[in-house]
């Protein structure tokens, strides 16, 4: 039974590991405007998590 945990817990880190990684590769240049709708935002990236999730939607089905 212990190496099913195991291998669970190593499953668990190995996932933790990716989304971190694919959350840096995600990191946006702030360009003053809505990466997703193209307005503008001032300092942010989106003008609100709508358009921020459809966005990571959008790049995750890619
Ligand atoms: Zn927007």
């Amino acid at each position: 039974m212990a190496d099913v945990i195991d291998q669970a817990n190593e499953l668990q880190e190995m996932r933790i590991a990716h989304q971190i990684e694919n959350r840096n590769n995600e990191r946006l240049i702030n360009t003053g405007r809505c990466h997703y709708c193209d307005s503008l935002t001032g300092d942010r990236c989106f003008c609100d998590v709508d358009c921020r999730d459809d966005f990571e939607f959008i790049n995750r089905a890619r």
